[in-house]
């Protein structure tokens, strides 16, 4: 943290006030204009980036560029591409009862918004939806994670390089400047992290009845049927379970593979892990886990289950941060391993001969924010996805949907409330309101004193519409 500590409450009537200063004159122009900027500060300091995730992450140059870097600049330009059209009025027909009226939807911005965002994609995670929210013509706080602190106090600089304080300021911090935030009456609350900091997060904004979005997590599925392409399958769950070391909302938490391919798919899935990262725990591709605590977390995952009888299957080794894959077998729903987000390079194996098991395993937890399918036949995994539900499906890819701009990105409850990304991030950021202009509605002839005229023209009513 280089910045001393903010007077938060100043700086949120500062940026009140300006909000509402700006509020007609920050049209598409100013708009476009601002994401402008913060296009031009991202790309100025890409290389302090990729260093900024070094420091704090160990995080291979390659994924630094394609997680952080690319994901952040995508979002600004399809937000600057397509804001014309998110901005335009929507009219919409009256209806029957409303003949006589014009109508439009207008997207308007909410006002002064808070944007904490969680360590794992420090820069994407407070940067793309800060595209959004100044896409939708808002100011906003934005608190990073403290567990990044090279990355925090980086996005403090450029963005107070950027924007003017009461347009777009970072305040710097963790749970106790967090709590001090969202004590006050934001317009809009837009938190990604944990779903147990996210219940804290609505019930703060309860008190205000600050509208919320919730970007969480949990345990997304992964499934192998019987009639995969195993190459295919080994390759998607490689890439989605240990880039970034297992560190993504949606990266699999664990995997369902069907016991005809079991044998097969294990021998493609260790072959695959050891081409990309070798066989020790300290692969240079391999993203460090973040803090001490949270490696001590994942050993204290597998040990609990090797206690209770699982097996390794693949071991990668640990030495402090840098955890290799493991891949384990024989989990139980007792486990830890089994009942908490892993969000590590740990991948439970279970096996199974009917689907049904599988689903009604999926349906008995928490909606996942994910849930990925490797099958052949496209009926197969339409029974699937019909049959559960989660914040996105996958069939026969890991991962790459986030990067679908034109996508909602997003959980159900536990997994997240609201969406994000391209117009879905848009409008997280808008009030969409209602305008309604009289032309000639013939309302007033029910108006009272209700005679026996009115109530004719009651009950006809009542006959045509009813
Ligand atoms: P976290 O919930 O611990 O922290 C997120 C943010 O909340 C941080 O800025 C932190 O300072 C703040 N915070 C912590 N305690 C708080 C409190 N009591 N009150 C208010 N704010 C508090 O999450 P994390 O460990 O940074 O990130 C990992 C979690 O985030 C995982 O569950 C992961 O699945 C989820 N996640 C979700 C998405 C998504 O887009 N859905 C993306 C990335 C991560």
């Amino acid at each position: 943290m280089d910045n001393p500590r903010p007077d938060i409450a100043a700086l949120f009537t500062a940026m009140k006030a300006g909000n509402d200063a700006r509020r007609a004159g920050f049209g598409l122009s100013e708009r476009r204009a601002a994401l402008d900027r913060l296009a031009k500060v991202v790309r100025r300091n890409e290389a302090a980036i990729t260093a900024a995730l070094a420091t704090d992450l160990g995080r291979p140059e390659a994924e630094a560029i394609l997680m952080d870097y690319l994901n952040t600049l995508q979002e600004i330009r399809h937000a600057r591409r397509h804001l014309r059209r998110w901005m335009k009025p929507r009219r919409v027909w009256p209806t029957l009862a409303t003949f006589g009226s014009s109508a439009h939807i207008e997207a308007q911005p909410r006002g002064t918004c808070l944007i904490i965002a969680p360590w794992n994609l420090p820069f994407h995670l407070a940067l793309g939806p800060l595209a959004s929210c100044l896409a939708a013509g808002n100011a906003a706080i934005l608190k990073p994670s403290e567990l990044t602190p090279t990355s925090s106090a980086l996005i403090a600089r450029m963005i107070a390089d950027t924007f003017p304080p009461d347009l777009v300021t970072v305040v710097e911090g963790d749970k106790a400047v967090a709590e001090e935030l969202l004590a006050l009456p934001f317009d809009h609350i837009f938190f990604t992290g944990s779903p147990a900091v996210g219940r804290i997060v609505m019930a703060a904004a309860a008190r205000n009845l600050t509208s919320v979005t919730l970007e969480l997590g949990g345990k997304s599925p992964v499934i192998v049927g019987p009639g995969a392409d195993l190459k295919q399958a080994a390759d998607w769950i490689t890439f989605g379970k240990f880039l970034n070391a297992g560190q993504n909302c949606i990266s699999p938490d664990h995997l369902y593979v069907h016991a005809s391919v079991r044998g097969a798919f294990l021998t493609a899935l260790r072959a695959r892990i050891a081409r990309a990262y070798g066989t020790a725990e300290a692969s240079p591709y391999l993203t460090r886990i973040v803090n001490p605590a949270h490696a001590a977390r994942l050993s204290a995952l597998i040990a609990d289950a090797m206690d209770k009888g699982a097996t390794p299957v693949l071991a990668g080794g640990q030495s402090g941060q840098l955890v290799g894959p493991h891949l384990i077998e024989g989990t139980t729903p007792d486990m830890r391993l089994s009942r908490e987000e892993i969000f590590g390079p740990v991948l439970p194996v279970l096996t199974y001969d009917r689907i049904e098991t599988v689903i009604d395993a999926i349906n008995a937890g928490d909606k996942p924010l994910a849930l990925y399918i490797f099958v052949r036949d496209a009926a197969g995994a339409d029974e699937i996805i019909r049959r559960t539900t989660s914040g996105a499906v996958g069939v026969n890819l890991t991962l790459v949907h986030y990067t679908h701009l034109n996508l909602p990105f997003g959980g159900v409850n536990s997994s997240g409330i609201g969406a994000a990304h391209g117009e879905a991030g848009f409008r997280a950021f808008s009030h969409e309101r209602a305008v309604m202009r009289n032309r000639f509605l013939l309302l007033p002839i029910l108006f009272p004193p209700y005679g026996p005229r009115v109530m004719r023209l009651v009950h006809l009513l009542k006959r045509v519409l009813g």
